[in-house]
């Protein structure tokens, strides 16, 4: 372990200070919005929850909006960011903490909140309260895992286990929010997964996996796996303004509640006309080589609706589907 703990802190600080970026959710000490963003970034990029969290806030700009909001506008505001379930969870914790007497501020009450666990707890409390909780997210595994030249996998319970000591050990319990942003930070621009820009690392010359010449090879992460694909092709039935669509029941293991432009084989009767647009569209570890044609019909078979074109935006429609009315060529 690198015996500099307080060189560590002062080269992050002062990094950090100088070099972050500015985003939104950095000029606010509100919980409820730090706590948003948390929420948002899991699993998502900077620059693609940026727009959505300005909107998100301006529907619901606290968690009395939140709790109160209806699941189809709740929907509609997240479609396009994918893992709905984030959604879902952040309106049940939003009426749990109208519950409450205040924004709950301390780690372990905040674990206790719908789709709230160690990483997003430590996150709010250190950011929002200045707990001193050290986060361990993808990120920080990274830059930690290099900075200790780990060997272990980082998926193994025993690694993590011990990443999050050391991230505890380095963690400066007077700025607990700063330091936690600084070395993720340090990930999402410097310590880059594929090609770590360690010239410009402020952690460098107390860096064991630059040291060794490591920086490639760390750190290491068992075998992803083999990503699978799938075709589809899916129409676009239109009529006096309207498109047809069907919508996913609730208790629908994915997307449910959302509306989907129909599958050709659930249609079975309509007639094709046109060229066809064609794109790719990857869900967790499947790729979909997605079709998609003009259609008309005569009759369709129960369990669809024609929605007026003009208040699609109200509703919450699925990013595949979002994406092939995009591609549809005129
Ligand atoms: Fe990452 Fe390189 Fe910095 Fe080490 S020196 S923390 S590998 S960017």
């Amino acid at each position: 372990m690198p015996s500099d703990v307080a060189a560590i802190r002062r080269s992050l600080r002062k990094w950090y200070g100088k070099h972050k970026r500015d985003l939104p959710w950095r000029s606010t000490a509100d919980p409820y919005r730090i706590w948003i963003s948390e929420i948002m970034l899991q699993q998502t990029r900077v620059a693609a929850v940026i727009p959505y969290y300005e909107r998100f806030l301006a529907l619901f700009p606290d968690p009395a909006a939140l709790a109160s909001a209806p699941e189809q506008e709740l929907l509609a505001a997240w479609a396009g960011l994918g893992y709905y379930s984030r959604a879902r969870n952040l309106q049940k914790a939003a009426r749990a903490i109208v519950q409450l007497p205040r924004f709950p501020f301390d780690y372990s009450a905040l674990l206790e909140l719908p789709g709230v666990g160690e990483y997003t707890a430590a996150a709010v409390a250190s950011i929002a309260f200045g707990r001193p909780h050290a986060v361990l997210d993808g990120n920080v595994l990274r830059v930690l895992s290099r900075m200790l030249a780990e060997h272990g996998d980082i998926k193994s319970t025993l690694v993590r286990r011990r990443l999050q000591t050391f991230a505890d050990t380095l963690l400066d319990k007077k700025r607990p929010g700063e330091f936690n942003q600084s070395i993720m930070e340090l990930g999402a621009t410097i310590c880059r997964p594929k090609q770590p820009l360690c010239t410009a690392c402020p952690v460098c010359t107390l860096c064991s996996a630059r040291q060794q010449g490591l920086e490639h090879q760390l750190p290491v992460s068992a075998a992803r796996p083999i990503p699978r694909r799938q075709e589809k092709h899916l129409l676009a039935i239109e009529k006096q303004g309207k498109i047809l669509l069907w919508q996913r029941p609730a208790d629908s293991r994915r997307l449910a509640g959302f509306w989907e432009l129909p599958e050709r084989q659930q249609v079975p009767g309509a007639s094709i006309y046109g060229e066809p647009g064609e794109f790719r569209h990857t869900i967790v570890n499947t790729t979909y080589l997605v079709q998609v044609s003009r259609a008309s019909v005569l009759s369709h078979p129960n369990g669809f609706t024609w929605l007026a074109k003009s208040s699609l935006e109200t509703f919450p429609l699925s990013t595949i589907s979002k994406k092939a009315l995009a591609r549809l060529p005129e």
